[in-house]
């Protein structure tokens, strides 16, 4: 136990009991499917997964994971730079190519090392990155990471985008504009097609993070990019194998000079041992079912529509959402903190999402509906939002 008692710390958790805000992690107990067991409590409908396709608990691609295993152990033994980087791990990137249709794809460990290592890896001192104000914290983290400077674009504002363009252009050697291709808060989709034609004016170079996009938008799923027929025209398109996909890692699709530099440069991959065996087997499985069927997207959106035109009848607000997430908008931070609580114990799982991550205010539930779920379960659901939100003078 260390000797200090971290006061500043307590204070802080101190502060957050008091705002209502203070939470413990909830177990789950068994795999992440439609319906699980959590804390003990079991037939809990699951509205929190990113695991839109329910590829998390696949037979497949658990098979895939377990040949891996037998064929290559459990651990890549080093960083890819040393003797980490197996056959599998390039096989895995071939398909990853092939499916976004980009000439190269490079996989990192996760989702979050992909921002943090090529951000920093493709821009420099005297360069300038734009980047929108509700881009995802691993895209922050990047930029300040990176010795670039940084200036936000008000969301998915193009005015904005090209005021701070013409007064800041001139000034820098290069220029990259980040973009979420799916904001993962309110669902909404980047205007892609308008931010690609201000990079091409500008002369910048265009980097779309397309963790809720992949899998889910544009045909079978391969993502936000496609969804409006951009091929060639953005420069780096991230990509997580953690959500849609259903395991771990994350890769960036880009030209083969991006290729060559990362493996130079992203530092997660020079410094951190790379993805295992059976998480890469199972995404490489995972990726050639997309590329076979497009049912998974199909059960995903109608899935999705059933659920948010039942809670909009019912008079709930979910916002201005695109896509299968479905924010339902409560307010105050505590309210929403109670409006999960109750769902929960009615046998429904949403995670509250408050202020920070959201602005103050605008406290929402948060659902995710997968292609796995059942029409009884999202029934289900909504009839327990219909129960706490009567009772809580919501609707
Ligand atoms: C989830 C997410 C990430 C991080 O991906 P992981 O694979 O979970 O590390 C990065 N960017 C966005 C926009 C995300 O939603």
């Amino acid at each position: 136990m260390s000797v200090h008692e971290l006061p500043h710390l307590q204070a802080g958790l101190d502060q957050l009991k008091k705002d209502g805000v203070f939470r413990k992690l909830p177990i789950l107990e068994g795999p992440d499917t439609a319906e699980i067991v959590l804390d003990g409590q079991e037939n809990v409908v699951n509205l929190s997964s990113n695991n839109y396709l329910g590829f998390a608990n696949d037979e497949r691609l658990k098979q895939a994971a377990i040949e891996a295993i037998q064929k290559y152990g459990v651990g890549a033994g080093a960083v890819r730079t040393i003797i980490g980087n197996m056959d599998l791990h390039e096989k895995l990137e071939a398909k990853l190519a092939e499916f976004k249709r980009e000439e190269r794809a490079f996989v990192f460990q996760s989702g979050f090392n992909c921002n943090a290592g090529t951000i920093q890896a493709i821009t420099a001192k005297g360069d300038l990155i734009l980047s929108d104000a509700l881009n995802h914290a691993s895209i922050i983290d990047g930029t300040r990471l990176s010795r670039a400077d940084k200036k936000i674009f008000q969301h998915s504002d193009m005015e904005d985008l090209e005021r701070v363009l013409k007064e800041n252009r001139e000034n820098y050697a290069n220029c990259l504009i980040i973009t979420d291709g799916v904001f993962s808060m309110d669902g909404d989709i980047a205007k892609l097609p308008e931010i690609v034609e201000l990079a091409e004016k500008y002369n910048c170079m265009t980097y779309v993070d397309d963790a809720h996009g992949s899998g889910v938008l544009g045909e079978n799923g391969r993502g936000t990019v496609d969804h409006f027929g951009l091929h060639g025209r953005v420069d780096f398109v991230i990509g997580t194998l953690s959500k849609a996909i259903g395991v771990i890692g994350g890769y960036v699709a880009c030209n083969e000079t991006a290729y060559q530099w990362l493996s130079h440069r992203a530092r997660p991959i020079l410094f951190s041992t790379m993805l295992t065996p059976a998480d890469t087997a199972a995404a490489l499985r995972a990726v050639e079912i997309l590329m076979e069927t497009d049912e998974y997207q199909k059960k995903l959106w109608d899935n999705a529509k059933y659920f948010k035109e039942k809670l909009g009848k019912l008079g709930f607000n979910t916002g201005h959402s695109e896509t299968p997430i479905t924010p339902v908008i409560i307010g105050k931070e505590s309210d929403a903190m109670e409006f999960s609580r109750e769902l929960r114990k009615r046998g429904v799982y949403t995670s509250a999402i408050v202020f920070p991550t959201v602005p103050m205010g605008t406290g929402r539930v948060r659902c995710m509906v997968t292609a796995a779920h059942t029409q009884e379960q999202l029934d289900r659901a909504v009839e327990a939002f219909r129960q706490v939100g009567t009772e809580m003078g919501l609707i």
